[in-house]
C-alpha cells in the first residue's frame, strides 16, 4: 500500500492483528451535502460558535469530504459478543474517528463520522448509513441527554446528497434511500469488546489489553491512578473474611469495579424511563458506562416486560426491557472474564465486581421506583404490584408516571374519586380491573400520607424523575417521513422538544399522546438492524 490513510488502499476488509486501531480516511461520497441538525448543546461543551455551523464547508468537514485540519482519522479495531456468541473481531465498520478536540475546560472530545465510508472493518458492508437510522441515533443521543442518561452526543447531522441501497426486512426488496452521516461526540467510545478482542487472539496479544487497560485508566479514569494504598479501602464481600478484596492493590481490580458500577447505574436509569436498547452485544458496551450504538432501540409505550424494538431479538427476546439489567451481568461476566485472561484481575476481584454490578442496579433501580412513585422509603410490594396491574392493562409507561403526581394523599377520597387524576391512562378497562388499581391507589395513598410530605412538594420533586416526554418511535418515524421527502422541520422540532423532558411545555402536549394506529405497521415500532 502507497499512502498510510488513503481509503482506496486502505479501506480493504481484512483482519487487523496486533493493533487498536487503523489508520484510515472518510470515503462516503456526496453530492452537495446539507447539514440538516445540530446540536447548539453539543457546540457549547465542544467551544464550538454556532457561527460554525453557517460556514459553507461545514457540511464537506462533517461528512469527511474535506479533510479536518489537524484531524488524524482513524477506525477501532474491536470484537464483541452477538446475541450470546463470540463474533470474533467486528469494528468500527463505518465509524470514522476524526481527533480529538480539546476544549477550554481541559475536556478531550472524540468526534467520530459514523457513516462515512469503508474501513478494514466494513467486512461486507458498504460503510455508509441512511437518513432514517442517523436521524434516530442523533435526535436520541440528545434525548437521553436531557434525560439525565449517560450517553454519546451528537454534534450534527448531515445529509450526503447520495443514495445507499438497504435490503428492506419486511418487503424483502433492496431500496435507495437517502444516505446521512451524525457526528458523535464522545470522551471516548471504547467498548468491552475493544479488549474482548485481544485477549481472544492469544496470549501475544494479551499485553494490549494491558497496554489499552492503562491507555483508559490514565485518560478517562485518573482517580484510579491516584489512588494510593494509604487510602486502604477494602470491601467485604460477604460473610467470609478471606473474601475482602482490597480495590487500592490492584488499580485493574477497581477499574472493573468501576465500570460494573457505571454500567449498573446506566441500566437502572434506562428502566427508569422505559428504554430499550435493543442490541446489548458487547460490543455497543461502552466503558465509559454510556449509552452507545442507537439502532433499533425504543421507548415503551404501553408497559410490557417482554418489549424489544428489535426484529433480530425475535423470538427470543434476549434483549427485552425487562432482560436488560441481567444482560448488562452477562456482558459484565465477559469483560472481567477478558481481565482475567489478560491476569489482571484475579478470580475473586472478578467475582466481587459481578457482586457490585448486582449491589448497586438493585440500589439505584430501588431508590428511583421510591423516586418515581414519590414514597418517602421503597415498598418492593406496592410496585410490583403496580408493575403488574400495569402490563395487564398494558398502560402507557410515561404517561402513567407523569399522571401520578398529581394523586392527593388525602386518606378521605371516595373510592369513586380515587382514579380520576389517571383517567386518561385507564380507558378501556373493565369493572374488575378497576377495583384492582382502586385498590392500589388505597394502599399507595396510605403510603404517602406517611410521609408528611405535602402534595405540592411530591409532585414537583417526582416530575422530575418522571419525563412529560419520551422520544416514542412513533414521533421519529413522523420525523423520517418527513425528512424523506427533504423537510427536516419535525427533526429540529423533536429535538427542541427533547431538550427539556420533564417540562410541561404546554404547546406541545400532542407529542406526549400514545402511538396513533399507523405506528403498529411493521418497521415503526419493530425495527430491523438494517440501517
Ligand atoms: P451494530 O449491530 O450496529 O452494533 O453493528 C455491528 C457491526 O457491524 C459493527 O462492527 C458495525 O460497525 C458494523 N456495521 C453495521 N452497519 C455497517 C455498514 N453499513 N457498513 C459497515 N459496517 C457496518
Ligand atoms: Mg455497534
Ligand atoms: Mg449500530
Amino acid at each position: 500500500r502507497e499512502l498510510p490513510g488513503d481509503p482506496r488502499t486502505d479501506a480493504f476488509p481484512r483482519e487487523v492483528l496486533h493493533a487498536c486501531y487503523s489508520k484510515v480516511s472518510p470515503s462516503a461520497e456526496v453530492e452537495n451535502p446539507k447539514l440538516v441538525a445540530w446540536s447548539e448543546s453539543v457546540a457549547e461543551r465542544l467551544d464550538l460558535d454556532t457561527k460554525e455551523f453557517e460556514r459553507p464547508d461545514f457540511p464537506l468537514l462533517f461528512s469527511g469530504a474535506t479533510p479536518l485540519v489537524g484531524g488524524f482519522p482513524y477506525a477501532q479495531c474491536y470484537g464483541g459478543h452477538q446475541f450470546g456468541m463470540w463474533a470474533g473481531q467486528l469494528g468500527d465498520g463505518r465509524a470514522i474517528t476524526l481527533g480529538e478536540l480539546v476544549n477550554s475546560k481541559s475536556e478531550r472530545w472524540e468526534l467520530q463520522l459514523k457513516g462515512a465510508g469503508k474501513t478494514p472493518y466494513s467486512r461486507f458492508a458498504d460503510g455508509l448509513a441512511v437518513l432514517r437510522s442517523s436521524i434516530r441515533e442523533f435526535l436520541c443521543s440528545e434525548a437521553m441527554h436531557s434525560l439525565g442518561i449517560p450517553t454519546t452526543r451528537a454534534l450534527c447531522l448531515v445529509a450526503t446528497g447520495k443514495f445507499v441501497t438497504r435490503d428492506m426486512f419486511y418487503d424483502g426488496n433492496p431500496k435507495d434511500e437517502p444516505g446521512a452521516i451524525v457526528c458523535r461526540v464522545s470522551p471516548s467510545f471504547l467498548r468491552f469488546g475493544s479488549y474482548q478482542i485481544h485477549a481472544s487472539r492469544g496470549k501475544e496479544d494479551l499485553e494490549i489489553v494491558r497496554a489499552l487497560a492503562d491507555y483508559a485508566i490514565r485518560h478517562h479514569f485518573p482517580h484510579i491512578d491516584r489512588m494510593t494504598t494509604s487510602d486502604s479501602l477494602s470491601f467485604d464481600t460477604g460473610n467470609n473474611d478471606q473474601d475482602i478484596v482490597d480495590l487500592t492493590s490492584n488499580k485493574y481490580a477497581a477499574w472493573a469495579v468501576e465500570i460494573a458500577e457505571r454500567t449498573a447505574c446506566l441500566i437502572a436509569k434506562w428502566q427508569g424511563v422505559g428504554f430499550t436498547h435493543g442490541v446489548l452485544n458487547t460490543d455497543n458496551m461502552s466503558i465509559l458506562g454510556l449509552t452507545i450504538d442507537y439502532g433499533p432501540f425504543g421507548f415503551l409505550d404501553a408497559f410490557d416486560p417482554s418489549y424489544t424494538p428489535n426484529t433480530t431479538d425475535l423470538p427470543g427476546r434476549r434483549y427485552c426491557f425487562a432482560n436488560q439489567p441481567d444482560i448488562g451481568l452477562w456482558n459484565i461476566a465477559q469483560l472481567v472474564s477478558t481481565l482475567s485472561t489478560a491476569e489482571l484481575i484475579n478470580d475473586k476481584e472478578m467475582n466481587y465486581a459481578m457482586e457490585r454490578y448486582g449491589t448497586k442496579f438493585m440500589d439505584e433501580y430501588q431508590a428511583m421506583m421510591t423516586r418515581k412513585l414519590g414514597l418517602p422509603k421503597y415498598n418492593k410490594q406496592l410496585i410490583s404490584k403496580l408493575l403488574n396491574n400495569m402490563a395487564v392493562d398494558k398502560v402507557d409507561y410515561t404517561n402513567f408516571f407523569r399522571l401520578l403526581s398529581n394523586i392527593k394523599a388525602d386518606l378521605n377520597t371516595r373510592d369513586e374519586e380515587l382514579l380520576v387524576p389517571l383517567k386518561a391512562v385507564l380507558l378501556d378497562i373493565g369493572k374488575e380491573r378497576k377495583e384492582a388499581w382502586i385498590s392500589w391507589v388505597k394502599i399507595y395513598i396510605q403510603e404517602l400520607a406517611s410521609s408528611g410530605v405535602s402534595d405540592e412538594e411530591r409532585k414537583a420533586s417526582m416530575d422530575m424523575v418522571n419525563p412529560k416526554y419520551v422520544l416514542r418511535n412513533y414521533l421519529c418515524q413522523s420525523a423520517i417521513d418527513a425528512a424523506e421527502q427533504g423537510d427536516f422541520r419535525e427533526v429540529r422540532t423533536l429535538l427542541k422538544l427533547m431538550s427539556r423532558p420533564y417540562d410541561e411545555q404546554p404547546e406541545m402536549q400532542k407529542y406526549a399522546r400514545l402511538p396513533p394506529a399507523w405506528a403498529y405497521r411493521p418497521g415503526v415500532c419493530m425495527l430491523s438492524c438494517s440501517s
